[in-house]
Parts: structure tokens; sequence; C-alpha cells
């Protein structure tokens, strides 16, 4: 090991009391699945981690009648106080799980424990403490007088961000009087089922929140139940479009967070080095597994070499390796399947004559890893620069005046996120103006709070989650 080289500080997994195999949890108590159990491994390690259960459609409808009865009989008969005080109650058993809830994540997605633990779990419980505020004055968010709860929730999310995903879901549903049942994506399925615990702890009335586990079919089970009043989805946009086409028709609410490919546009007046931290962050950020993430660079043609160039010297310090040492930046790519994707895109981005530049790192032997990377002189018709990869890949292209940077910009199927770096506030607000995209940051990039709505335009989806907006997506408007 080198003088500079940092020694290894890996977190322990004595904290995690995990279960050998784990059931569904309907009706607040844990069952068998009627489908065919899968494992869930370590990406870092490919170590099986457990068994899990699949949900049949029978199962599901086992859920959604728990659900509904959870709704007629308690929760939707309870006031906001009431409903609040489980809210309150479990944002605080999150925190004083914090650490488990970490490390569970961690080993199950393949993200740094520096990210689990000071990112993800704190925004988990921020998600719970804020929304609780909320449950007993939805009179006063500005929806309309007394507004109501639609019911039955059908929620399904991604693997990227498994427990704040389940956090952006139920919290608002919750806090507006609806039941829920719940899938977490399949190689992810770890976290909601230690949340699953914490409902227990929270002595949450059985059936008010349901967790089923299973691939893509218990999903689509799920969405399509023909008890379900409102459908939130997080995913792919191809998943997405399939569900929106499942329940066109149907007098169902609906939410659909899909992908993104988001313009990080730095000019030439930036803080150089701050916007550097920003790039990096915008897409090496929980290895760019993050539909916001800042995976095209348009920088300003005069200072492109000098900012390509910092870019290439701080990706080189970056530490990739074991997501539980609470030194490494770049963890392992969740999947088999993902890291397939990425590099079959990232061989379109070469032969496409894009140039490729990755940061030099020892690759561990066993699991699933991609170096961070970079293509330069992409163009605007490239793939790389107009399907979302969901890695850790960066593609850049140049402008010149800032109406070229929006059209850039906006030069894309989705509109979900976008960044602007510059010293000018009227700047950046002329140009924020004119983005297409559901989020634009000034100055940082990857900030969340859960008073700020968050969602898409275009092939991003629509609806929107956290904030006053985040409720409305669970009431039906004002009584007449
Ligand atoms: P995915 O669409 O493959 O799967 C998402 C979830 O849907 C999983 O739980 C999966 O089991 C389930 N599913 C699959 N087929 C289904 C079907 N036919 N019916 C119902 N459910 C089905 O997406 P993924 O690969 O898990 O996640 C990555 C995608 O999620 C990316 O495109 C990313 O941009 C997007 N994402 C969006 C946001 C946002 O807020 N907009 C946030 C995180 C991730």
């Amino acid at each position: 090991m080198s003088f500079l080289e940092y020694a290894p500080a890996p977190e322990s997994t004595s904290i995690l009391h995990l279960k050998k195999s784990y059931g569904l949890f309907i009706d607040g108590e844990w069952v068998d699945g009627r489908g065919q159990n899968f494992s869930t491994i370590s990406p870092a390690t490919e170590k099986k981690i457990a068994t899990i259960a699949t949900a049949s459609p029978k199962d599901v409808d086992r859920a959604v009648a728990a659900a509904r009865t959870a709704y007629d009989r308690v929760w939707s008969k309870m006031s906001g106080s009431d409903r609040g005080k489980y809210l309150f109650r479990i944002a605080r058993l999150v925190q004083e799980r914090a650490r488990e809830l970490a490390v569970a994540e961690s080993l199950d997605n393949g993200k740094p424990i520096k990210e689990s633990r000071d990112v993800d779990v704190p925004l988990v419980a921020a998600w719970f403490f804020y929304y609780a505020g909320w449950a007993d004055k939805l009179d006063y968010a500005g929806l309309g007088a007394n507004p109501r709860a639609l019911g039955v929730a059908a929620q399904v999310i991604p693997w990227n961000f498994p427990l704040l995903m389940l956090a952006w879901k139920i919290a608002p549903a919750l806090a507006a009087g609806n039941t829920v049942v719940l899938k977490p994506a399949e190689t992810t399925p770890l976290s909601a089922l230690l949340f699953a615990e914490i409902l227990q702890q929270a002595e949450l009335p059985p059936g008010v929140v349901n967790i089923v586990t299973g691939a893509g079919e218990t999903g689509a089970a799920l969405v399509r139940h023909p008890d379900v009043n409102k459908v939130a989805f997080t995913g792919s946009t191809g998943v997405g479009r399939e569900i929106a086409k499942a329940i066109a028709g149907t007098d169902k609410k609906v939410t659909l967070e899909l992908g993104g490919k988001a313009a990080n546009i730095v000019f030439d007046d930036a803080p150089i080095d701050q916007a550097v931290e920003g790039i990096v962050n915008g897409i090496f950020f929980n290895q760019g597994h993050v539909c916001c993430a800042g995976s095209r660079l348009l920088v300003q043609e005069n200072i492109h070499e000098e900012v390509v160039g910092r870019l290439k010297q701080r990706l080189s310090t970056l530490r990739l390796g074991d997501p539980l040492d609470k030194n490494t930046d770049i963890g392992a790519i969740n999947s088999k399947d993902q890291l397939e994707r990425i590099r079959t895109l990232s061989d379109i981005g070469e032969q496409e004559g894009g140039e490729r530049w990755s940061a030099p790192c020892m690759i561990p032997e066993n699991g699933f890893w991609f170096a961070p990377t970079i293509f330069d002189n992409v163009q605007t018709s490239s793939t790389i620069a107009r399907e979302e990869i969901f890695g850790p890949v960066l593609s850049v292209l140049t402008f010149r005046t800032p109406a070229e940077a929006i059209a850039k910009a906006n030069n894309t199927p989705y509109g979900l996120s976008a960044g602007i770096w510059s010293d000018k506030g009227s700047k950046i607000l002329a140009v924020a103006d004119k983005l297409r995209a559901g989020v634009v940051w000034a100055n940082t990039f990857n900030r969340f709070d859960p008073a700020s709505p968050f969602g898409g335009y275009k092939e991003s989806g629509y609806g929107r989650e956290g904030g006053r907006h985040g409720l409305n997506a669970y009431l039906k408007g004002a009584a007449k």
C-alpha cells in the first residue's frame, strides 16, 4: 500500500440480524408466497443474502383485500392527527435503526455505505417526518376544502434507491389517508422487508401497509388489480408505458416517475472547481443509477478542455470497491443485467465516434463493476446522448451560446432534471425558464428535499412526488 492510500475501513455487518428467508408482509403478518422463491444477492460479491418469496396473483389479491379492509375499517376513520402519530413513530424508528438500514441497503444494492448512511436513510426519515406533519393539515394544503383519500394505492418501485423510493411512495399515501400495497424491485427487496419489521414495531394497524415481493409479473398483477384506486410507479419508461396502457380506461389515478437524460450545463463564468464536483456528484453518485443523473455534460466550448482535464484528474482519485468500506466512492453495479446494458451502450458510444476514457482503478474479481467513464466529443444524435445508460458514464457535448445550450439540453425525449452552473443569477433564471425539465438545479446537483416537488415532462412521466404536490397525487379534490 502506498503512503497516500487509505487503509480499509469496512462497516461491520454484525448489526444486521437477517432471516434466512423472507415471506410476504400481508395484513401485519409474514405469510408464504405461492410463487417461486428467489434469492437476493450482494452485487459486490455475488453471494446470496436471503431467500425471498414471490407473490402470485392470488397473494396480490390477498394483499389488496387486506389493504381494502384496513382502509374501510380503520385508516379512513382515523383522524389526521392520529395518522400523523404513526408516521412520526415510523420516522423515529427509521432514525433509531438507521445504521442497520444503511448496511442492509449497501449490501443488497451495492451503493457505498457513505451514501446510504449519509443520504438515503436520513432522507427516508425526513420524508416520513415531513408527511407526518401534513396528516392533520390536509384542509390547509391549498388542495381545496375537505380533500379525501383515494382508497387503496398500488405502488411499484425500482432498485436504485430502494428504501428512499419506498418512503417517497408510502409517506404521502398514508398521510393522505390511503392504505398501500407496495412491491419493491426484485434485486433489492431487503430494506423494504426490514421496513415491514419497523411497521410492526410502530404497531401500525394490520393491512395499512402490505409488502409483496416478486418480479415484473407480481408488479403487473398489482397495478392491474381491479380493487386498487391509485397506481404509483417509479421505473423505466418502457414499463411505465405498459402500465399506462394496462390501466387506460379505468378510473385509477396514476403517477409515473420514469427515466431521464439530464443536461448539466456549465457556462464559462461558472466557478470551475465547484462545477467539477457538481459534475462528479451529478453522474457518479450511486454509480449513476439515478433517474435525474446529469448524464449529459454541456460545457461551453472555450472551457471544454479545462473542464474535461480537471474532471479526469478528479475521477482518477475516486475509490471503487467494497460498498461497505467507508472510504468507497463508487460501489458495485446493481445487477449483471444492468452491467451488460452499460457495457453494450458504452461499446455503441465508442463505435459512434465518442472518445472513451475510463478512470484507472482496480476492478475486484467477483461482483459487478464498471469504472467511471467519460465520452468526449459526443454528438447530439449519438445513442449515448439520447438513451438512458443508468450507469457511471458521462457524455460530454459542447455549446457556444446560451441559446445553443438550451436547444441541446431540450433535445431529448426525457425531461426530468437539469443543472446550470454560472456566476450570474440572471443568466441562471433566464436559462432555467426555458428548460423543459421538472427540476432545475443551480450551482448544485442531485439535491433532494421532502418539501420540494419532483417529477418529469415528456417521457420522464407525469405527476409529482414531494411537497404539497405529492399529497395531491393521493387525494380526491374538494368535496362540492
Ligand atoms: P423497471 O421498470 O425495470 O422496474 C421497476 C419496477 O417495476 C420493478 O419493481 C419491477 O419488478 C417492476 N415491473 C417490471 N415490469 C412490470 C410490469 N409489467 N408491470 C408492473 N411492474 C413491473 O425499472 P428499473 O430497472 O428497476 O429502474 C430503473 C429505471 O427507473 C430507470 O429508467 C430510472 O430512470 C427509473 N427511475 C425513475 C425515478 C423517477 O423518480 N423518475 C426514480 C428512480 C428510478
